[in-house]
């Protein structure tokens, strides 16, 4: 039996952030991760290889149709698929190994193999080389993400009916890709299938995309997603998904089946507690399979916390950071905090979605009294001089104190623009301390700073 001050089983962003946390602060840690590399969903198979085709297959469309309006002439412009997948795997290995060199530097040990809970205090590790290695730690922490969430009747067969991990993946361009769910990964990667030529349908049950983002911003995301091409089922039930010899078949009700050659499901992701002892220390997953914690992510277990996915709340790799940040902190110190009011969501599209506090609809439903201020990008002269003018930035800002509530973003770097404002919010800012601060020009933070100005109706160039 090894001791150690805390152990954290899952190597995801949680739980690699709350170890190096923890050693940051003299705790004796060992992480326990089941996969060889560490990262999480989010390195592997999540985050970051999806940026890393975002950010290509972008580039190749705007090499193939963005170009010329710049007056650069190029010849006839190729995809080299393998080459692309190639550059994501080098960026997810070099992070995943940076991963690894803040574990030796923070001196973390690391342990490869599910570990499981075996009673109070106890920590078993099915290592692959060394057999069953025991730990014993006053404090664990539960950071073991989630996956894919299963739909009835859709047959996933790892290669033609797959999930995001299958569609990071495919080796060759989809003629006709079905997505099933019109949410984050759906259209992150099929706006990736689209740009590299695959005809890429949507299908989702709602009447609308992206639900819980602001309900403006999504409909006029949409109007952008059709001019692109992607082509949407919107309140579609799916029934069945199945592959055969010559393809995939998709049955809905209310609609025709539909054929083509890939699926890719995706409709939302399931905490992962797979084989993780829970039963020995008492602790009852809720009716979404979700670990119940207390505000200081204590579960009903004394000395055993959960964070990131495996919890509720958003499934943010940002939320879970700073979930293990706080649990580390609460552990080692009595004290830690993560603030839910201001955590920020980007949806890599092109454009970009990005929101922080509430929505529109949200204060609507809850009565709140408030005043909006908006600012297309199309006035806004850096947003010209790039090209991307489609999209706006809305500002919702309480109406008697003009506290900020709520900025949602549709627009060119949409997931950068966001940190100004979660900064704002996170220290209490009003619409007219973000529209007094003086914004370099010419920017895109101009926009910002117009619809905070809107607000009170001062915007000076709309
Ligand atoms: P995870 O990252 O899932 O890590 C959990 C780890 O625990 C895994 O490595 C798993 O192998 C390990 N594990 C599980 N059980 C055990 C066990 N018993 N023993 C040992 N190890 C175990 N979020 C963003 O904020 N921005 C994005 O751009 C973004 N893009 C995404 C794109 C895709 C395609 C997907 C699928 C997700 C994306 N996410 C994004 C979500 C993000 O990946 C998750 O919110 C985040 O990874 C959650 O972190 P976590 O540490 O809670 O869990
Ligand atoms: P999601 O919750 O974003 O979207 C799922 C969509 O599927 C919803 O629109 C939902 O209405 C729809 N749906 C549910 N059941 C359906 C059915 N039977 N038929 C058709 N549609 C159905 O989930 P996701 O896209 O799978 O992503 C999972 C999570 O991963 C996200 O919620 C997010 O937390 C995280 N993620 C984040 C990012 C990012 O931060 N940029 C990117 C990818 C994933």
């Amino acid at each position: 039996m090894t001791n150690y001050d805390l152990v954290v089983i899952g190597g995801g962003p949680g739980g690699y952030v709350a170890a190096i946390r923890a050693a940051q602060l003299g705790l004796r840690v060992a992480c326990v991760e089941k996969e060889p590399v560490l990262g999480g969903t989010c390195l592997r198979i999540g985050c970051i290889p999806s940026k890393a085709l975002l950010e290509s297959s972008e580039r190749y469309f705007e090499a193939r149709h963005g170009f010329a309006e710049h007056g650069v002439q190029l010849g006839e412009v190729s995809l080299d698929l393998s080459a692309m997948l190639a550059r994501k795997t080098r960026i997810v290995d070099q992070l995943t190994r940076g991963i690894d060199g803040l574990f030796k530097k923070h001196k973390i040990r690391r342990y490869l193999g599910r570990g499981r809970l075996r009673g109070s205090g106890q920590i078993v590790v099915d290592s692959p080389q060394e057999g069953p290695l025991e730990l014993a730690a006053p404090h664990i922490v539960l950071a073991t993400g989630s996956r894919p969430a299963a739909l009835p009747g859709v047959e996933l067969d790892g290669d033609r009916i797959g999930t995001s991990t299958e569609a990071l993946s495919y080796s060759t361009v989809p003629e006709h890709l079905v997505v099933i769910g019109g949410g984050y990964i759906g259209l992150e990667l099929g706006s990736v299938w689209n740009r590299l030529g695959a005809k890429v349908t949507v299908l989702e049950y709602l009447d609308r995309i992206f639900p819980g983002t602001d309900s403006e911003i999504a409909r006029e995301a949409l109007d952008i997603f059709r001019r692109q091409k992607i082509e949407f089922r919107l309140a579609t039930r799916v029934v069945s998904a199945k592959a055969d010899a010559s393809g995939c078949v998709v049955e809905c009700t209310d609609s025709e089946p539909v054929r083509c050659d890939r699926v890719l499901l995706a409709v939302g992701r399931t905490p992962y507690t797979d084989k993780l002892g829970l039963e020995t220390v008492g602790i009852q997953p809720d009716k979404k399979g979700r670990i119940p914690v207390d505000p200081r992510f204590l579960t009903s277990a004394p000395g055993v916390y959960a964070i990131g996915d495996v919890i509720a709340g958003p499934m943010l790799a940002h939320k879970a950071e700073e979930e293990g940040v706080a649990v580390a902190e609460i552990i080692a110190t009595g004290a830690g905090h993560v603030n839910y009011d201001v955590i920020p969501s980007v949806i890599y599209t092109e454009p970009e979605i990005a929101a922080v506090g509430k929505t529109e609809d949200q204060l609507k439903d809850e009565n709140v009294p408030y005043r909006k201020g908006v600012f297309p990008f199309r006035a806004n002269g850096r947003a010209l001089t790039l090209g991307n003018v489609a999209g706006r930035i809305k500002v919702l800002a309480h109406a008697q104190t003009d506290r900020v509530l709520g900025v949602h973003i549709l627009g060119p770097r949409a997931g950068d623009l966001i940190a100004e404002a979660t900064a704002a919010m996170a220290f209490g800012a009003s619409s007219e301390d973000i529209g007094r601060a003086c914004h370099a020009h010419p920017t895109l933070p101009e926009t910002l700073k117009e619809a905070a100005l809107a607000v009170t109706g001062r915007a000076i160039h709309f």
